[in-house]
């Protein structure tokens, strides 16, 4: 039996839910985005998607402008193309001392 070297082990694609190897291409998600499903499990994963979050710069920037501004959320929507909805969680999780 071969040993595989840990770059080698670290090569190998996985699958995300349950680790097995025996993954299979399985097209493309909508940002066009390499899909994998799994033949054990029969999830369909991207390897390794990316965050979707944003920068906490950005966030520091967008929260500033609505408190210090005096700018509605529909008004920071349009200047900064965040949703409203975003902004207003960003504002409900940010402790009401540090929106300065
Ligand atoms: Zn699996």
């Amino acid at each position: 039996m071969a040993r595989k070297s840990s770059l080698a082990v670290d090569a190998t694609p996985r699958c995300t839910a349950c680790g097995r190897e025996h993954i299979v291409k399985n097209g493309k998600n909508v940002c066009g985005h390499q899909q994998f499903r799994c033949r054990a499990y029969g999830a369909c994963r991207v390897l390794h998607p990316k965050s979707r979050e944003t920068a906490p710069e950005r966030k520091d920037e967008v929260l500033r402008a609505v408190a210090t501004e005096r700018l509605s959320l529909r008004a920071a929507e349009r200047v900064f193309g965040v949703a409203r909805h975003t902004i207003s969680r960003w504002l409900e999780k940010k402790p009401k001392a540090a929106r300065r």
